[in-house]
């Protein structure tokens, strides 16, 4: 039995992590501040003897004996990460160190949720892990993509340094179930408007693209990643290579739904990438992993829970 730290694991991803470890049979530390996490999110895995809750918050050091740490602490949707963007560049990048501190004292594995956000607005589609990135440094996504960069940074520098066993993974758009129904991402705005005939809004002309990848397959794809070679420290792209325009994923989630809403059209926020698409080459060749949940089935389990959710508030 292995004994886990999940940090932001009361979140969306978070809560399914905790899951899938506990599954396999290991010790998992649930850590949160409960910034964007809840615990409605794992209240169901709090009957098991192997799962523990801490509330805390990253920016301060943390103490425990674990043998691995999963970093996914740091809120995601632009509308909280930009709520405090102060708050975020310091969980991204103190929080970090600190994780990266108690990795090094424990000899321990730290895999970091990084994100396809270090590709910025990217000029080279599909994007590989060699792609630099084209990002605005003084923006108001700065303080997460810069905070993620700067996160990685200190990964690969204590990783040469000192040694710490890293594992890196870039995120691409993921969704699912416990999503926060107002966090202002794509997926969940779409479907919470779309079971309410509420109006979709549509930013800009609805023409960029992302590529949307269901949780399970992420999930799936990070515990291949820290269990791979110790060589293999990334970092790997991880997300779902089929794209779509925003327009199609609000006229999908319309006929899914069967909803009245009309889709509004409503002003692009300021750097909002035009194009997203992750190439998987490397995920697939390394870590024989490959996303197997298409949009419709995902979008479907995802549509379930908000109707329960929203039928019980
Ligand atoms: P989320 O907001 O649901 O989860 C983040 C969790 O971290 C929340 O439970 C929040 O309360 C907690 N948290 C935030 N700041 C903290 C702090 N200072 N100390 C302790 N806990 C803190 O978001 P998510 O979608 O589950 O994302 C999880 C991770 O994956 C994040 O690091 C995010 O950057 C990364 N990621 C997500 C996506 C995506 O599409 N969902 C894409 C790329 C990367
Ligand atoms: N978006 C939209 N309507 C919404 C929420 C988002 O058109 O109600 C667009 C947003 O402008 C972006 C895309 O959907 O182009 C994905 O946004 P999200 O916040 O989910 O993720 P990110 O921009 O971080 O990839």
């Amino acid at each position: 039995m292995k004994r886990v730290l999940v940090t932001g694991g009361a979140g969306f991803i978070g809560s399914h992590l905790c899951e899938a470890l506990l599954n396999q049979g290991n010790d998992v530390i649930c850590l949160d501040n409960y910034f964007t996490g809840s615990k409605k999110n794992i209240v169901h895995l709090m009957d098991n003897h192997y799962f523990e809750l801490v509330r805390h918050d990253i920016i301060t050091s943390y103490y425990a004996e674990v043998d691995e740490i999963y970093n996914l602490a740091c809120p995601a949707s632009p509308v909280h990460y930009q709520y405090n963007p102060i708050k975020t560049l310091k969980t991204s990048l103190i929080g970090s160190i600190n994780m990266l501190g108690l990795a090094k004292r424990l000899k321990a594995t730290i895999l970091q949720a990084s994100t396809s956000e270090v590709y910025g607005d990217p000029e080279i589609h599909p994007q590989p892990e060699t792609y630099r990135g084209n990002v605005n440094p003084i923006g108001p996504r700065a303080c997460y993509d810069e905070g993620k960069r700067a996160a990685e940074t200190v990964f690969f520098d204590y990783h040469r340094q000192n040694g710490v066993k890293i594992k890196v993974v870039r995120i691409f758009n993921t969704y699912g179930p416990r999503m926060h129904p107002n966090d202002g991402r794509v997926v969940s705005n779409f479907i919470v408007q779309a079971l309410q005939n509420q109006d979709i809004t549509v930013y800009g002309d609805g023409k960029q693209t992302r590529s949307f990848q269901y949780v399970d397959d992420l999930v799936d794809g990070m515990l291949k990643m820290m269990n791979s070679d110790e060589k293999f420290i990334g970092p790997v792209n991880i997300g779902n290579p089929e794209e779509f325009q925003i327009i199609e994923l609000a006229q999908k989630v319309i006929e899914m739904t069967n909803s009245k809403s009309k889709i509004i059209y409503q002003p692009l926020p300021q750097d909002d990438p035009m194009q997203r698409k992750p190439n998987i080459d490397l995920a697939k060749e390394k870590l024989n992993w490959e996303p197997k949940i298409k949009l419709e089935l995902g979008l479907t389990k995802t549509i379930e829970y908000f109707d329960k959710l929203l039928k019980n508030s």
